[in-house]
């Protein structure tokens, strides 16, 4: 799985998606820090979705997973 790259969704630096970069997909700590600073302050609640029709079992979009936990 080694040698997938990903464009850094903070700055867009070409950057390795591995187990070798905790910080995937950002390219460093500051990029993904700041990202999740942006989403806790208002991205996503503006991005909040109504949650209740949760009648369908398909599976939740990537907003609602909390970053950085492994599953
Ligand atoms: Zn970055």
């Amino acid at each position: 799985m080694a040698g997938i790259k990903v464009d850094c969704p903070k700055c867009g630096t070409r950057t390795e998606f591995s187990a070798a970069n905790p910080w995937r997909p950002f390219c460093s700590a500051r990029c993904k820090t700041n990202d999740l600073g942006a989403w806790a302050s208002d991205s996503y609640v503006i991005a909040g979705a109504p949650l209740e029709d949760a009648s369908s079992d398909a599976e939740p979009p990537p907003a609602a997973r909390p970053a950085g936990r492994p599953s």
